[in-house]
């Protein structure tokens, strides 16, 4: 849970599970490509001087070719094979959904889930009556003694109140599995949105008490009563927020690291009965607990102990309807919902068509069902071959690097080469897949349907507590165009959906396959070494095995990367926060300073004449321009605001030009004078 993903596309924060995404991501769109290609000379503007700005010289014929669809916040070449793998996904679910004696358990449950998502007319029929069961017990609330029951309840059907709780492994044990209780309950992005002062960030407020106020109307209530009953909304949720870590405190692990157990923490929690919290979600007590945020749970025990019962009943109803107006509640939810969170907050003109959203939340509940037909038609066995024989060298490269480093210590250099030998290659698709027998899915009941998978979901995390880690499973599923490092297990994955073009092909040379994929390979190794991941040894636990002089050593080359990124202006007004991406610019420049080395090496073994042209480019600048287009993406200024504000990754432009800047090896290979924009005076580099 405790993770690292690569893109800001899907949206995977750290703790996914316990803080409940807002719906803010809606990505992808349109047809996609003809033919992908992992290096593409069509794409390269020959007018741009690469020296000057690598990515308009690698990207801007990708730019003129494809225009920023209306339904898009963000489109670029990870959209593109997502739109791919989306659309292999709906043959599969369109075939699935013909109700036959044949299908397998598996397959009436994708197929009939999907079918129900589509049925618009059905929804729409049964207006807000699936919900009232829910809206009734809310409504029923007696007394504040009841709330820890009904908070726990709603929680398991996947609703965001008050808080996040799920399993994760100890942090000073990474084999036991223990329940973590976060910060949560927040309807905009992060808690920075609630205290910002900018008149930017006071409209955004407006526009999202405006938002809560028009569901309470389309729920039945009277405009006036709606308008109240919003900023209520607004009040309890800035509560919660001030007294929630920033997303930059949250990057650091220590301050996330509260041992406690059920007597201590049960004492704390003088409003709220953490037992029956605990029935409620039949989460088994394993001893020890996380408290990951202790003042945030001072401050939510407060405000249940000063406000009366029948705000606390308006914050929950609005967070019911905000969980299940993106696919399962009316027309009229469905768009209120798409307005304030795709278009407001990052400027989507046009809604995704229903296929695409309901087939993303098939893959979203059951990615494992949905994934293993997939796999079966679209992941060959040679492509996973390849895969980990690149890996392997990345791997290999990365080691000889860290032999070769001037600043570290030969005792911290010992430690990381026995962390870096311990890492796991998962690749593809889990061994063993998810077992979705006790999900039920009944075809025409889209909200029941969406409860119930939230409920099994729930279910299985919380049986994981008390167990030892089970390291073969995964936290994304297999079509995912996507990969992750898990700091706690010590493992990178790389879900069977990426390995595919634009990112990787089996019909192309090294250099294109080293600079793109390889360079990813890296970046999910590096993140084990980041400012995150060097803090868990071989095993997973957070323990430092630094020297004081090699740790700050490693500060101050960080300190470099934060500076420079601190320095860039993302949209007038916003810069981008070093500190908070700090992990993500430290794995792509290390990442891909190793696949470069890994490249070299199999470039000589191969005797590759390094001078000869094809399509004409040398094989070195070959994987360079891979390595720019794989970031070629077009983004919304709102986006781009938002991303700057909430995203551990930089944008993608800076992903690609920033970190060229900082490899005097990419100068040479274009030949840039010291006085090109692509050169900076005072490079940084960690690893
Ligand atoms: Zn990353």
């Amino acid at each position: 849970m405790f993770r690292v993903d690569r893109l800001s596309l899907l949206c995977l924060p750290l703790f996914a599970a316990l803080l409940s995404v807002p719906a803010t991501c809606q990505s992808a769109s349109t047809a996609p490509a003809p033919e992908l290609h992992v290096f593409d000379p069509s794409l390269i503007d020959k007018s741009v001087d690469p020296c000057d700005n690598f990515y308009r010289f690698a990207c801007n014929g990708w730019f003129q070719r494809n225009p920023l669809p209306p339904d898009q916040i963000a489109y670029g070449r990870f959209t593109e094979l997502f739109e791919l793998n989306r659309l292999h996904l709906k043959q599969i679910l369109e075939q699935a959904a013909v109700p036959s004696p044949t299908r397998t358990a598996n397959e009436q449950k994708i197929g009939d889930e999907y079918a129900s998502c589509m049925d618009v007319d059905a929804i729409n029929r049964a207006g807000l009556t699936p919900l009232q069961p829910e809206l009734d017990r809310i409504a029923a609330l007696k007394s504040a003694a009841e709330l820890p029951a009904e908070i726990g309840h709603l929680q398991t059907i996947g609703v965001n109140a008050f808080f996040g709780m799920g399993s994760n492994p100890d942090f000073a044990d990474a084999n036991s599995v223990i329940s973590f209780y976060g910060a949560g309950g927040l309807g905009l992005p992060e808690r920075d949105y609630y205290t910002r002062t900018d008149a930017k960030s006071v409209e955004q407020r407006k526009q999202y008490v405006d938002h809560v106020a028009r569901m309470f109307v389309l729920a039945g209530e009277p405009e006036s009563q709606a308008r109240a009953d919003a900023d209520t909304v607004l009040a309890i949720e800035t509560r919660l927020a001030k007294a929630s870590l920033t997303i930059t405190e949250q990057r650091d692990p220590q301050n996330l690291n509260h041992p406690t157990d059920l007597a201590s923490f049960t004492r704390t929690l003088t409003h709220f009965s953490l037992a029956n919290y605990v029935a409620a979600t039949h989460a088994p007590d394993s001893g020890k607990m996380n408290d990951m945020e202790p003042k945030f749970f001072a401050e939510f025990n407060a405000l249940l102990g000063d406000t009366p019962l029948d705000q606390i009943k308006i914050y929950l109803r609005w967070h019911l309807l905000h969980a299940f107006a993106g696919t399962s509640l009316p027309t009229a939810f469905d768009e209120e919902s798409w307005h304030f969170y795709s278009h407001v907050l990052n400027g989507a003109e046009k809604q995704e068509e229903r296929w695409k959203r309901c087939t993303s939340r098939v893959d979203r509940e059951m990615g494992e069902a949905l994934g293993q037909v997939y796999v079966s038609r679209y992941f060959p066995p040679e492509a996973k071959q390849r895969a980990l024989e690149m890996t392997l060298a990345i791997e290999q490269a990365m080691g000889r690097d860290i032999e070769s480093l001037d600043w570290m210590s030969p005792e911290t250099k010992a430690k990381a080469m026995e962390k870096l030998h311990a890492v796991m290659n998962k690749i593809g698709y889990p061994d063993k897949w998810r077992d979705y027998s006790k999900l039920e899915i009944v075809r025409g009941d889209a909200l029941g349907n969406e409860e119930r998978s939230s409920q099994f979901e729930f279910a299985r995390d919380l049986a994981k507590i008390g167990k030892p880690v089970d390291k073969s499973e995964w936290m994304m599923s297999p079509p995912t165009v996507n990969a992750y490092y898990d700091p706690q297990q010590n493992n990178v994955n790389f879900p069977a959906g990426y390995f595919q073009p634009p990112f990787f092909s089996d019909k192309e040379d090294d250099a294109a396959n080293y600079g793109d994929m390889g360079s990813t390979i890296g970046h999910e190794l590096t993140h084990g070494f980041d400012d995150q991941g060097r803090q868990f040894d071989k095993d997973g636990n957070l323990k430092d095995w630094w020297t004081k002089q090699d740790e700050q050593r490693f500060d101050e080359r960080a300190d470099c990367e934060v500076k420079q990124y601190d320095a860039i202006e993302a949209v007038p007004g916003v810069h981008l926060n070093g500190k908070l991406t700090l992990g993500e610019n430290i794995a792509d420049l290390g990442g891909l300073w190793i696949a470069w080395l890994a490249w070299l090496d199999k470039a000589e073994a191969a005797h590759l004449d390094m001078s000869a042209k094809t399509d004409g480019y040398t094989p070195d600048q070959r994987f360079w321009i891979a390595y720019a287009q794989q970031w070629c993406t077009q983004t919304r200024p709102e986006q781009l605001r938002t991303q700057a504000e909430t995203d551990p990754h930089a944008p993608d432009e800076y992903r690609a030009n920033t970190v060229l800047q900082d490899l005097p090896e990419f100068a040479k290979s274009f030949s840039c004078k010291k006085s090109d924009k692509m050169v900076v005076a005072k490079p940084c580099r960690v690893w």
